[in-house]
């Protein structure tokens, strides 16, 4: 079995990632399996670059290759916000509680502006010879006034998908990896990679 090193210590993440590529014979590691490493400074300006950045670091410090995601929300009546600050929307460290009761309260000064919104993901996988090969992802959707469901994670209890009738949140891992931005970037990943992770 190849092995991947995921560069997160997200559950919900790991979850995802492990769904998609166990079936086709990749072991992923999480981070956290190699000791306490320092995080990287996501500097990047956008989703490829700091996913490039954490994910050429992780595989110089672990020796083998190195899946990254960065991802967020954007959100139209918000300019576009969180966008690359989705994690840190209410502060450093910011719980999800937290970041979603911000969200609201942006949203609640803005009146009835239509709340449409996308996640969007680019996956950086760097490979032991250090070529690094990026995919991307989005899923659209409208934030509601309210969180609905316990699954998932972020953001998830107030982003519904109308065309499914639920948030992703209400949604079983399989559903969510159907129709998420990481699912779709990780799937286009998939398809670019063959058997080529060295
Ligand atoms: P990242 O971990 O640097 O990619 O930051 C992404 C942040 O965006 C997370 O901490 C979440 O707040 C949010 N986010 C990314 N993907 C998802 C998702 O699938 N569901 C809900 N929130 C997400």
């Amino acid at each position: 079995m190849k092995e991947i090193v995921a560069a997160t210590g997200n559950r919900g993440k790991i979850a995802e990632f492990t769904a998609t590529l166990t079936p086709l014979g990749y072991v992923v590691r999480p981070v956290t399996d190699f000791g306490s490493i320092a995080e990287p400074e996501e500097t990047g300006a956008t989703f490829a670059d700091n996913a490039i950045l954490k994910a050429r670091y992780y595989a110089d410090l672990t020796g083998r290759p190195c899946l990254a995601d960065d991802s967020g929300l954007e959100v139209d009546a918000l300019g576009g916000e969180p966008g690359v600050y989705s994690a840190r929307y209410a502060g450093e460290n910011a719980t999800d509680a937290a970041n979603n009761a911000k969200l609201l309260n942006e949203l609640s000064r803005r009146g009835d502006e239509a709340r449409s919104a996308r996640f969007r993901c680019v996956l950086a996988l760097c490979q032991t010879n250090g070529s690094v090969l990026t995919s991307d992802g989005t899923c659209e959707g409208i934030i509601l006034l309210q969180g609905r469901g316990d699954g998932g994670f972020g953001y998830d209890p107030l982003f519904f998908l109308p065309d499914y009738g639920k948030t992703l949140a209400e949604m079983t891992l399989e559903e969510k990896n159907s129709v998420s931005h990481r699912g779709r970037a990780l799937a286009a990943l998939v398809v670019k990679l063959g058997s080529k992770v060295t």
